[in-house]
């Protein structure tokens, strides 16, 4: 047998790979599609019908922005073909975000799907107990929006990072707004103070990104203006969309528990003024995974609870004492 022969048979025998599907999710992210198109144009069961059409899809997949984090990839079959399916946090969505590349038997592109990640990012921390003791870092009383461990209760959860984060806001008679909620200052939570939920050490505190219109998300930067504290057990939480302008602290200082740090925005990836809060076991919340959140002595749902994990539709209330100006 030929050497040439047996290298095109042992090619045609050899099943899709993981770099075969990077390799299509690449060109669909840079836009250069002429040389897959160039492979696929007469393949038969196609989804594409023309170069424009790939190039479409393409440009949509591209709206999201930026990858910012992987969050998995993996191969799979689906109705005979291989499936590669790559979860990843973008720029410019809160979500995840999942793409489902199609290759039939030689690597070659036959289809691609993409929609938001609605599966809970895998995590080794299911039994975790956090070790430091936190509060509420906001001072009364706050509603979960979104917060626990289904992404049915928590849409946060398809990322590892903010794999059990909440989102808190105020609401008065079931409105987040006093009226109607075309300005951030409509809003209850606006400009709130936010307090540091432990003892701890800044080690991110940016600022400077400009506060969104509601419901206007400018995209490219997913948590806003934020900070990080490291609470030096391995502990760090992550404090996002926060007001611009109105960060207190600088990285490398020193915070106490309950201190004022900066106050609630709509920054980032935020339709409404809100802060976005969650644990996470580095610093660098795009390589981090998010740890269970349990809060310590506060008031769930008008019980005082010494420790739980709030969840969305909660009510919750800093404890008056820990509440220090
Ligand atoms: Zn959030």
């Amino acid at each position: 047998m030929a050497p040439a022969f047996l290298l095109t048979l042992l090619l045609s025998q050899s099943a899709p790979s993981l770099g075969q599907g990077r390799a299509h999710v690449e060109a669909l992210r840079s836009g250069n599609l002429l040389k897959t198109w160039s492979q696929v144009a007469n393949l038969p069961g196609q989804q594409f019908t023309s170069l424009a059409a790939l190039q479409k899809f393409a440009a949509g997949f591209r709206s999201y922005g930026t990858e910012s984090k992987l969050v998995s990839e993996g191969l799979g079959q689906r109705n005979g073909v291989t499936v590669y399916t790559r979860v990843m946090a973008v720029s410019n969505w809160a979500r995840g975000v999942t793409v489902d590349v199609q290759m039939d038997e030689h690597g070659r592109l036959v289809g691609a799907a993409m929609n938001f990640a609605t599966r809970e990012a895998p995590t080794t921390y299911g039994a975790y107990r956090c070790l430091v003791k936190l509060r509420l870092p906001l001072e009364e009383t706050w509603h979960v929006l979104w917060g626990g461990r289904s992404y049915d209760d928590n849409r946060h959860a398809s990322m590892s990072d903010m794999r059990f984060a909440l989102d808190l806001l105020q609401r008065k008679n079931g409105s987040s707004a006093m009226s109607s909620g075309l300005t951030n200052e409509d809003y209850f939570a606006w400009n709130q103070p936010v307090v540091a939920p432990a003892d701890g050490v800044i080690v991110v505190a940016d600022d400077g990104v400009v506060d969104n219109v509601p419901n206007k998300p400018v995209g490219g930067n997913l948590y806003g203006n934020l900070l990080v504290i490291d609470h030096g057990t391995g502990e760090f939480t992550l404090l996002g969309h926060l007001r611009q302008g109105s960060l207190q602290v600088k990285a490398g200082e020193r915070v106490v528990k309950g201190q004022r740090l900066a106050r609630v925005g709509n920054s980032g990836m935020s339709t409404e003024p809100h802060l976005h809060f969650h644990l996470m076991d580095t610093g660098d919340w795009k390589t981090a995974n998010g740890l269970p959140l349990q809060l310590t002595d506060f008031v769930r749902n008008g019980t005082l609870v010494d420790r739980a994990e709030p969840r969305r539709g909660d009510v919750l209330t800093a404890v008056a004492a820990e509440a220090s100006r």
